[in-house]
């Protein structure tokens, strides 16, 4: 039973949550769309989700997104599973309704949007390479395939991961080549017309450049999930060889906006959440 009926709380759980932009575009939009509401940051210990999933309504939470580590966490919690949720194994997005709980995945959605409509790539017959198969992975690839891609290729340190990925991918896509790479080499990006980097080696000023220079090339759209910083060696050195970079705030804002609106069922306002975004840059 909810106690306060405002401000309606919204916000992110996940740990540690340092380098989160996500209260900044959310409570602009709240402001832009005239919401009582609050985004907040919770940073939850392991022991602590079950006790602060099952007393949302207490806390007046109608609705949260969720990080790392909890995305496949949080699925025994939640009592409906988006379609997407579930093809991707893992839940970015919470709805909390009088009495139950339901969990999407707007992650691959997100993405797809971005390269789409701001940045003009259509996936259709496209040839990708994706460095990592982590979570942000599993999304990424599960909607280049829905968007049909011809052929995914995909390195990951952690061969297990990697391997349940192939599989998770080849059962739900047929007609879709997939294939696993043993070393960045095998990537065979110099064929590729997308190369994602869906790791988080870059985020740090001391990481290595994750390809090598050869492998990148005129016609290619490089993309860095991370986005801060803005331009990772990877970019910089696409940038350098002509091709099309991007790092993954696009991809940030419209996961946001597509949580926004399975919240409030309001159009997202995304020029304000966009600039709410873009000043963390200035700062
Ligand atoms: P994750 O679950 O930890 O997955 C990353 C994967 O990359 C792991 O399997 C990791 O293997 C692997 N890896 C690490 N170093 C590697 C290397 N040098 N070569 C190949 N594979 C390597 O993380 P995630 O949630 O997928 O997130 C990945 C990145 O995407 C992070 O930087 C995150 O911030 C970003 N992200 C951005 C957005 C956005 O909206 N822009 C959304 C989600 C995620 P190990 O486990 O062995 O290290």
């Amino acid at each position: 039973m909810r106690m306060t009926p405002s401000p309606k709380i919204f916000g992110l759980i996940g740990y540690p949550l340092k380098h989160s932009l996500s209260h900044l575009m959310h409570n602009a939009a709240f402001r832009a769309l005239n919401l009582d509401a609050r985004y907040g940051l919770f940073e939850l210990k392991p022991q602590e989700l079950k006790n602060f999933l099952e007393s949302l309504s207490q806390k007046n939470i109608y609705g949260l997104n969720v990080t790392i580590p909890y995305k496949e966490q949080v699925i025994p919690f939640v009592d409906r599973l988006s379609a997407q949720a579930r093809l991707i194994g893992a839940v970015n997005t919470i709805r909390a309704l009088q009495d139950k709980l339901e969990g999407f995945n707007t992650d691959g959605e997100g993405f797809l949007k971005h390269i789409t409509e701001d940045l003009g790539f259509s996936p259709e017959g496209k040839t990708v390479s994706v460095i990592g198969a982590g979570g942000a992975a599993r999304a990424v690839t599960a909607s280049l395939s829905k968007a049909g891609v011809k052929r995914v290729t995909i390195y990951d340190t952690e061969g297990g991961k990697l391997k349940n990925l192939l599989a998770h991918l080849k059962v739900n896509f047929k007609g879709i080549e997939f294939n696993q790479a043993h070393s960045i080499d095998g990537l065979n990006i110099n064929n590729s017309d997308l190369l994602v980097n869906a790791t988080p080696v870059g985020m740090k000023e001391a990481d290595p450049l994750i390809v090598s220079e050869a492998q990148i090339h005129r016609g290619l759209l490089v993309y860095d999930l991370i986005y801060n910083p803005k331009e990772t060696k990877l970019l910089k050195l696409g940038k350098e060889k002509g091709a099309m970079v991007s790092n993954g705030l696009g991809m940030l804002l419209y996961q946001g906006m597509l949580s926004l609106e399975i919240w409030t069922g309001k159009i997202a306002p995304k020029e304000v959440m966009r600039k709410a975004l873009e000043v963390s840059y200035v700062r």
